[in-house]
């Protein structure tokens, strides 16, 4: 198998036969082998009755893999890794934002490029609001100072890669996964192309900026421990802020005998110290809580069903 195109799907059931048809007409006269892993990602609506239907009919190689629960897309992407068995795999959303075309051309890429081992796509101009951007770029500078891997902004899952790149993901095996950071962990040559982002073909974006701001949350914890040494940082300026402060209360009062008032800096500091020490505490019991999450090694996904292609020549 030359290439296999990972497709994660929650509650994609409108999607899954045009994307099925987008990747057979991008495809047609290609050369070469290639397979669609599906990934239902525990969908709650006939994602799956479709997927099996595809699975029977269709002319292309098709493998689905079910799972018992929506355990999400970083779940489904690491499952359809595991599956494919391509030399490369293509990561590509379910909604026909991305267009299939472009996986192609990623593939071919990989063949005229021996060196290359991953061709990844960015976004060039997203159709976002203004407020989202910020916030992204945001993320994006705070989170490449503070860890030694390098995030492009921009780039997404939508990436082809060559088999020993797809072996050192897999290699990862955490339960926080937050693939941006996984993908430039492992390192390896990455070219990137970019690429526009259609409208969703059916069916809602599965984000909200509560889940993004959880997924950023993810993506520090995992790549930095960066936060818990800043946590020592504030401790120690707080404490050499109070050391001065005390020194010059009491010159005040043994030098210059000038009443010190009292009340209101003792509330105002007790408050402040007080803040900063919660801010820490919680700082230190989400690398605690993590930690706790990984130690149980549980698995990454539950999978249900799981649908062998039927080998055909294409
Ligand atoms: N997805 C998934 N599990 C989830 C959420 C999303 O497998 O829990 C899939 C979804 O079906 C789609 C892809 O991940 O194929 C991207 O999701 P979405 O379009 O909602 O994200 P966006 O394009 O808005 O970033
Ligand atoms: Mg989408």
């Amino acid at each position: 198998m030359h290439l296999s195109l990972v497709i994660p799907c929650y509650n994609e059931s409108e999607n899954v036969q045009p994307m099925h048809d987008a990747v057979a007409a991008a495809f047609a006269g290609c050369g070469f082998d290639y397979e669609l892993v599906f990934v239902d990602d525990g969908s709650v609506d006939d994602t799956y009755l479709r997927l099996k239907a595809l699975h029977e009919t269709s002319a292309q190689n098709i493998r689905v893999v079910s799972f018992s629960r929506n355990f999400g897309k970083e779940s489904a992407i690491y499952a359809g890794l595991q599956h494919a068995a391509g030399d490369y795999v293509t990561i590509i959303d379910a909604d026909l934002q991305q267009p299939p075309a472009l996986a192609l051309e990623m593939a071919r890429f990989l063949d005229e490029h021996e060196e290359t081992d991953c061709v990844a796509a960015f976004q060039e101009r997203r159709h976002e609001g203004k407020g989202t951007v910020f916030l992204k770029n945001m993320f994006y500078k705070l989170i490449n100072r503070v860890t030694e891997i390098k995030f492009v902004p921009g780039a997404s899952d939508f990436r082809t890669m060559r088999r020993p790149m797809i072996e050192a993901v897999l290699a990862l095996g955490e339960d926080n996964r937050f693939s941006k950071g996984i993908f430039s962990w492992v390192g390896f040559q990455t070219h990137y192309i970019p690429y526009q982002a259609a409208e969703r073909n059916a069916g809602r974006s599965k984000w909200n900026t509560l889940k993004l701001f959880q997924y950023a949350l993810t993506g520090i914890v995992s790549f930095t421990t960066m936060p818990l040494r800043l946590a020592a940082f504030a401790g120690v300026a707080s404490a050499l802020l109070a050391l001065i402060y005390m020194i010059v209360v009491v010159v005040q009062k043994l030098v210059f005998d000038i009443a010190v008032p009292g009340y209101a800096t003792l509330v105002g500091l007790i408050l402040l110290l007080g803040g900063i020490q919660l801010f820490c505490l919680g700082i230190v019991g989400e690398y605690l809580a993590k930690t706790y999450v990984e130690s149980k090694r549980r698995p990454i996904y539950v999978a249900r069903r799981v649908l062998e292609p039927q080998q055909k020549k294409i």
